[in-house]
């Protein structure tokens, strides 16, 4: 049922836009346009003003509804996001051996318009067979790629899905992430006394020896099975004659555990505090929250429907988890359990993005296999 020359034009043409983050006006335009004339609501919340941009028209994220013809079947939600990150200016896909490529100099841009493109296919497909089908939901996020500004900044109100699938893993299609991390950010100056190398060291207080022998009593990277923390980023002194006054620090801390999130975090912080305390310096603490964590039971409806459907389209289901966050950490922070399914993208974020256009059809293949697995799940109450 899958129009193979007619997704793979749709990717191409997607893939022509230019939407580098925070510039997703042209996109946001070309998807209100296109949703409205396959007869979908559509709207478009005010996320780009929330994010806060310098863009003179910022584009919030668009959300589009397809009434379902079923009733009684729950609604479900779809969600891709529309920006992409750079060098991801003028696009020239380039098909080789049934493969889709940037021509060298940009990336592809199929993370994550290779999931846009088969959600609109499938929505072509869903008409015109007269699929019969529950409410749709379907979101496009903004600024994905600059920390889930876009879904962070979400009118989630206006959705009553009651489960969802975010597609934009790189793994292969059949691949169902049920499980991804909450993170936090550290950002610490650790504040010490400048004072003249040669002619008054003691005089002065060296926020590096500080900040170093802070690091020092830290353990980082893999804590346990579900915890990994970092320090990412040190910068400062001025010159080597100069006892440093400053350093700044940045790190995070990701966990499954929100308890153990939270320990880890204010460990890592205790450290900062009781060093800089030992040898007369100070440090100034930022943590922010990033994301909520992503932790979906396996019998839950929407992993079940996802299992179902991935052997439907003759795929071996994988569940599994990921280190990273995606706009299905935000979703199911807002009480819509979500999974992230893989879509077979290769390469992301490098010049050599490519993805096969079996995979393009696949992903098309596998939303219209959710939509027609959905009815027959219902005998779970709302789980995640
Ligand atoms: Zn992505």
């Amino acid at each position: 049922m899958i129009n193979r020359e007619r997704i793979v034009d749709e990717f191409l043409k997607l893939v022509r836009i230019d939407s580098p983050s925070l510039h997703e006006r042209e996109i946001a335009d070309y998807l209100k346009q296109k949703l409205a004339g396959l007869g979908l609501e559509v709207m478009e919340d005010q996320a780009g003003r929330a994010i806060g941009n310098q863009v003179s028209a910022p584009a919030g994220n668009i959300i589009a509804i397809l009434k379902g013809n079923l009733p009684a079947v729950p609604a479900v939600l779809f969600c891709c996001h529309m920006d992409t990150v750079e060098p991801g200016r003028g696009v020239r896909p380039v098909i080789r051996d049934n493969t889709i490529y940037s021509d060298g100099t940009t990336v592809l841009g199929g993370d994550d318009k290779a999931g846009i493109a088969a959600i609109l296919e499938a929505i072509k497909v869903l008409k015109e067979n007269n699929i019969p089908h529950g409410d749709l939901e379907f979101v496009f996020t903004v600024a994905e790629e600059t920390g889930l500004q876009g879904s962070k900044n979400l009118d989630f109100k206006r959705l009553k899905a009651e489960f969802g699938y975010v597609l934009d893993s790189d793994r292969e299609a059949g691949t169902i992430i049920t499980s991804a991390p909450s993170q936090y950010r550290i950002k610490a100056a650790v504040i010490g006394k400048a004072a003249h190398a040669g002619i008054c060291p003691e005089e002065g207080v060296n926020a590096i020896f500080v900040a170093s022998t802070a690091i020092s009593r830290m353990k980082l990277g893999r804590i346990d099975g579900e915890t990994t923390c970092n320090i990412g980023v040190i910068s400062g002194g001025k010159a080597t004659n100069i006892i440093p006054d400053m350093v700044h620090l940045e790190g995070e801390t990701r966990s499954i555990d929100p308890e153990k999130l939270e320990k880890q975090t204010d460990l890592m912080i205790s450290i900062l505090e009781r060093t800089a305390g030992e040898m007369n310096a100070r440090v100034e603490i930022n943590k922010e929250f990033l994301y909520p964590r992503l932790q979906l039971d396996e019998s839950s409806r929407v992993v079940e429907i996802a299992t179902k459907a991935a052997a439907g389209i003759g795929k071996e289901p994988v569940l599994t988890s990921t280190g990273g966050g995606s706009d299905a950490n935000i979703l199911n922070g807002y009480g819509i359990p979500t999974a992230n399914l893989g879509i077979g993208m290769n390469k992301v974020h490098s010049t050599e993005e490519f993805i096969t256009i079996e995979d393009l059809v696949l992903n098309a293949r596998y939303i219209l296999e959710i939509i027609k697995t959905t009815p027959h799940c219902q005998k779970h109450d709302k789980l995640g």
